[in-house]
């Protein structure tokens, strides 16, 4: 089982772990702690770097399964063999991670801001490191309305509005009833905490990904684009600049 550093400090570019398996098949290692976001939820997975005994891999790629999650490392170096404890030191390619983090605060903050002046849910999403995708219930959407739903979302983020981190046990966090519409129900009955994310004030979300403190570290929000997915859909396509 790996620790997830990243869900109580989004902050966190470097740490140290104990390699707990070695899997030469796909050249991956599961530390007991990472710091490294495995990917889910639209956030594409982090890169960096792991040192080994003075040997430093690449890190490629990172994936979770079931509570482990998989580093992927990348060039020739033999691994570290299998079922020897040995002390590793991750390093985060943080200029990546820090714009995943914008992009993805970006992303709350339209989605909350949306609901707030139109009462439309989302229904999916997707980001890159500072451009993103989200979807809405909506019926249609002109020019004239996409400037004004950039227009708030800006004046939301000059606002410098605290995002909090929490992880609350399954029961209470079921209460909340901002955190229905987000379709909390759905979690898999196994899970018994829920790690919630607020933008105080705007937004309210179950989420196990990375986020800034404050929404002044986003930046300014353009609306690159957007389009019909269908007779109630519209996706909205933002930049950070
Ligand atoms: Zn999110």
């Amino acid at each position: 089982m790996t620790n997830l550093l990243y869900q109580t400090d989004a902050y966190l570019q470097e740490f140290s772990a104990t390699i707990t398996s070695v899997d030469t098949e796909t050249h991956a290692v599961v530390l007991d702690q990472s710091a490294f976001y495995p990917g889910g939820g639209g956030q594409p997975c982090d890169f960096g770097s792991l040192d080994v005994g003075g040997v430093i891999y690449s890190v490629d790629k990172v994936k979770k399964q079931g509570d482990d999650v998989l580093h992927f490392l990348g060039g020739t170096s033999p691994l570290p063999p299998p079922n020897s404890a040995r002390v590793a030191h991750g390093t985060l390619d943080w200029v990546r991670r820090y714009q995943l983090m914008r992009t993805h605060t970006a992303l709350h903050v339209l989605c909350g801001t949306v609901f707030r002046d139109y009462g439309a849910k989302v229904t999916g999403g997707d980001m890159d490191p500072l451009k993103g995708r989200m979807d809405f219930e909506f019926e249609s959407m002109r020019g004239e309305l996409v400037r004004d739903i950039e227009a708030a979302v800006n004046h939301e983020i000059q606002k410098g509005l605290e995002i909090r981190v929490k992880i609350l046990p399954r029961d209470e966090a079921f209460q909340i009833p901002d955190l229905i519409r987000t379709k909390i129900n759905l979690l898999p009955e196994g899970i018994m905490q829920v790690r919630t994310v607020e933008i105080v004030g705007l937004d309210l979300q179950a989420d196990g990904g990375t986020h800034v403190m404050n929404t002044s570290e986003v930046g300014r929000v353009k609306v690159a684009d957007y389009k019909s997915k269908g007779a109630i859909n519209k996706r909205i396509y933002i930049e950070i600049e």
